[in-house]
């Protein structure tokens, strides 16, 4: 625990912040990666490193022949396709529990989504289709439910803001799950209510009755279940709306005691989170100033106001990229 957040079980693509791996002898550098190594457990993996592949070496691409995808070397024509596959399933086998991955975007090894797919070796242009990495298309298809991103989509600041909150809620529940306790079940719902509320009212409701139905069913089983119907609510990222409602109904427990100049700032807060010209955290950040003055305790356990540790805040936002919201 670090100021009282779980430490995140993070796999990351080893080029990125870590080692000087690239097919050209360079490394990738991202700031979130940056600020989130002191707050998590990463485990780093290349691998092309992994295949046996030197460092500089040859780049490797996805080509298209009749026969499906293949992942093969540029210069040497070397096919790696069986290799590659081979490794990702022994790796992703061997892994524990695991909380989110980051992936160097679009490498035809490790990219999760617009990786050039091309017609052949040399002088060819990619063909218009784009998908997965090889390593990167096992990951997504062994952890469908699992937080997985690219640190170029990481500059975003809507998609770091989501993938953030699920890693921090996943690793937070993973403590619930190993407690077995239906006591640190129901006081993590009571402490989800608000982030349910705005990533999905249905499960929201759905997991409420979960956990009030807690007689029926062996602490394993609804642990279980709960999680499922966890990862399923935090999948998608929150309709501004949805958070709108959430902070609107958090200002119902203050709104007594601010005045009218105070109220004002947080509605304009709000217009320009809606109109997405500032992160959700722009406006959280005032009510959890009233939260603060108010003493409100029921609004202070509420994970929504915080749900990462407050570091993770201060990366800068690429400034595009609100297309690239899944
Ligand atoms: S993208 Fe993946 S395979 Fe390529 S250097 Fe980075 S970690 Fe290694």
């Amino acid at each position: 625990m670090m100021n009282g957040f779980p430490e995140p079980n993070i796999v990351s693509s080893r080029c990125i912040e870590f080692e000087s791996c690239r097919w050209n002898g360079l490394r990738i550098s991202s700031g979130a990666v940056k600020i989130l190594r002191p707050l998590a457990d990463f485990t780093t993996v290349c691998p092309e490193v992994e295949i046996g592949l030197g460092v500089p070496r040859p780049p490797v691409r996805v080509v298209r022949d009749r026969g499906g995808l293949r992942l093969l070397q540029d210069e040497t024509g070397a096919d790696l396709t069986d290799r590659m596959r081979s490794f990702a399933d022994a790796f992703l086998d061997g892994l524990g529990e695991v909380d989110g991955f980051i992936l160097k975007e679009r490498s035809p090894s490790c990219g999760m989504k617009n990786v050039k797919v091309y017609p052949g070796l040399g002088k060819t242009g990619p063909l218009h289709a784009r998908g997965a990495g090889f390593f990167g298309a096992a990951v997504i298809g062994r952890f469908p439910d699992t937080p997985v991103e690219d640190e170029g989509r990481l500059n975003n600041y809507g998609i770091r803001e989501h993938f953030f909150t699920r890693l921090f809620t996943l690793a937070r529940f993973r403590e619930v799950r190993r407690s077995g306790s239906m006591g640190a079940l129901v006081a993590f719902h009571t402490a989800c209510k608000f982030l349910l509320m705005a990533h999905s009212e249905g499960e929201l409701r759905a997991l409420g009755a979960l956990v009030a139905n807690r007689p029926r069913r062996r602490a394993a089983e609804a642990l279980a279940e709960y999680e499922r119907g966890l990862r399923r609510a935090l999948r998608l990222p929150p309709k501004p709306g949805a958070c709108v409602n959430v902070l609107m109904h958090a200002l119902g427990h203050v709104s007594r005691g601010i005045s009218g100049r105070e109220k004002a700032f947080l509605l304009d807060a709000l217009r320009r989170y809606r109109a997405g010209r500032v992160p959700l955290s722009a406006p959280v950040a005032v009510v959890r100033s009233l939260i603060v003055r108010f003493e409100e305790p029921y609004l202070a356990g509420q994970l929504f106001f915080a749900p990462f540790p407050e570091e993770l805040v201060e990366v800068s936002d690429s400034g595009k990229g609100r297309e690239l919201w899944r």
